[in-house]
């Protein structure tokens, strides 16, 4: 089992498949992705990610969100979870999607043995979603979560970036409750992380997550203390409400003690932290299936070097230029 000085354990991966994304994210990638003509590696291919998911499977890791960019993009995106399933007996793959055709593919997705899926919907107002992300796609989102729900695939949450001015009022607070209500899907605000590439837009939409808190706190929702699998959420419940509201937030002064998870990007960079600095390429070890023992001894190696803290209330933000290279 990886675990680092802390003691903390890290049976979950956060796997970047791809960094290109067909969204414009304010906060993320304002002018779409953009491609670096001198940059000539390609993301991690099909046996890259089998070699890599089989060794963090060996070392105790049963659970590997994909995410990127968007993951859906590649074309052998159903080819890449049906290996982490089958090949590398990773028990639980989750994805994290900006739900693009999520309507067309929401089929397929159950079919493929999915075990869940992260929804990025910053808002439920159409105009609004538009704005934040370049796109006009929430009709085909909320159908494709219909179908899925159609399809008894229960295990659906929703991400939404809190922003200032756009998404963080109690009328939005309400629209969401009101989805909520009727369905068993699990809505977490996500604190707007500052970093290389946004300063401008963190310092003018950036809002405490106190204000959902406050909100959650007046219309008594009950704050669920941590399960296992917890992850860094704060959930809150409600006995008249069928999903949970949750609140995730990088800044707060406990956020890093339940961590439980390490990062690979899409070039293969291990990220001991979102915002860490340390980003080591392992990629040279993913060549051979006879290299498996080199790769062991460097990520155990690795793992002392991992920090307590991400530091972020400092205005340290790693390498991390925008989080479409880690993947969230
Ligand atoms: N493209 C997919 C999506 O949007 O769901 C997966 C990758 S995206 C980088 C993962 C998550 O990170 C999304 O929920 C997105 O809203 C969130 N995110 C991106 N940049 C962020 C930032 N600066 N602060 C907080 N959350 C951010
Ligand atoms: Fe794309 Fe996700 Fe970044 Fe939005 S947050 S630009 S959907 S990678």
């Amino acid at each position: 089992m990886l675990k680092d000085k802390f003691g903390r354990t890290f049976p979950y991966i956060r796997l970047s498949i791809t960094d290109v994304c067909n969204f414009k994210c304010g906060y993320c990638l304002p002018n779409g992705y953009q491609v670096d003509k001198k940059d000539n590696k390609k993301f991690l291919h099909l046996d890259e990610i089998k070699r890599l998911a089989k060794v963090f499977s060996k070392l105790g890791v049963s659970k590997i969100r994909l995410t990127g960019g968007e993951p859906t993009v590649r074309k052998d995106f159903f080819e890449i979870i049906k290996i982490l399933k089958n090949d590398a007996n990773i028990n639980k793959v989750v994805i994290t999607t900006n739900g693009y055709h999520l309507d067309e593919k929401a089929k397929m997705l159950v079919d493929s043995g999915l075990n869940g899926i992260n929804i990025s919907i910053d808002s439920l107002n159409r105009n609004i979603f538009e704005h934040v992300t370049g796109h006009d796609r929430l009709p085909e989102i909320l159908k494709g979560i219909k179908i899925l729900q159609e399809l008894n695939f229960d295990k659906i949450k929703i991400n939404a970036v809190l922003l200032s001015g756009i998404n963080a009022s109690e009328k939005d607070f309400n629209m969401w409750g009101e989805f909520i209500k009727k369905n068993k899907i699990d809505l977490r605000y996500i604190e707007l992380m500052r970093t290389g590439d946004n300063l401008d837009y963190f310092n003018k939409y950036h809002i405490s997550s106190k204000v959902f808190k406050d909100y959650l706190n007046k219309n008594k929702w009950i704050y669920q203390t941590f399960g296992k699998d917890a992850g860094p959420s704060l959930n809150y419940i409600n006995p008249d409400f069928k999903g949970k509201f949750g609140i995730i937030a990088p800044y707060s002064k406990d956020f890093c003690r339940t961590c439980n998870r390490l990062r690979i990007t899409s070039r293969g960079d291990l990220r001991l932290c979102l915002f860490g600095n340390t980003g080591i390429n392992i990629r040279h070890l993913l060549q051979r299936d006879d290299q498996i023992k080199e790769l062991q001894d460097l990520l155990f190696t690795q793992m002392k070097f991992k920090k307590e803290s991400h530091y972020l209330e400092l205005g340290e933000t790693g390498l991390t230029k925008n989080l479409s290279t880690t993947g969230g």
